[in-house]
């Protein structure tokens, strides 16, 4: 026999042995319940999807067709989230959803591709009443069909113009050609494709 082997084999090790493997799963049982926090903090502040002044785009070109979904929290297009108050909080959003009917005033393909849009559906729980908390999103779909997608190049993204709260839109692009990531500032309104 050894002296490791003596030594394993000795009572009052077997005693530390368990103590430690205890100290090693109440260590690992207490950092799993830490979890969802650590998730929910995420959740309502820089990462993820709500953002203030940030939107994430995924777009999809696909033969003739251009298919998007716009998110944003509201605060990036309205300054508030709220249920609308005061007469302007109330025009402000009669304002965005008439804007909403048309996808072409938010983004617009290359000219000569000739896009028409074809779909867009509009959904946050500020338009529906049911605002919970302190934060509501936008997500916003949309179609484009083009005559000519030969001539198809590019989007701008006129949103990032026209909203000043809005400084950021991050771009899931998806072409035949794979997928990236494209990050759109201000100053950078045109997105090749
Ligand atoms: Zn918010």
């Amino acid at each position: 026999m050894t002296r490791l082997e003596r030594y394993a084999l000795r009572p009052q090790s077997l005693w530390w042995f368990t103590f430690l493997l205890s100290i090693v799963i109440a260590g690992w049982t207490g950092s799993t319940r830490a979890q969802p926090v650590a998730d929910r903090h995420q959740a309502g502040h820089s990462h993820g999807a709500h953002s203030h002044g940030k939107a994430e785009m995924e777009l999809t070109i696909q033969g003739s067709a251009i298919r998007g979904l716009f998110r944003t929290p509201m605060d990036s297009l309205l300054g508030f989230e709220h249920a609308p108050k005061t007469d302007a909080q109330k025009k402000a959003v009669s304002d965005l959803r008439e804007r909403l009917k048309n996808p072409a005033a938010w983004f617009v393909p290359t000219a000569d591709a000739q896009c028409v849009v074809r779909s867009h559906e509009a959904s946050s729980t500020l338009f529906s009443g049911a605002v919970k908390g302190a934060h509501s999103d936008l997500e916003y779909r949309f179609s484009f069909e083009c005559a000519v997608p030969n001539a198809l190049k590019g989007l701008e993204i006129l949103a990032l113009r026209d909203f000043r709260r809005l400084s950021e839109v991050r771009v899931q692009l998806v072409t035949d050609r794979g997928q990236r990531l494209v990050k759109m500032h201000k100053k950078s309104l045109d997105l090749a494709f």
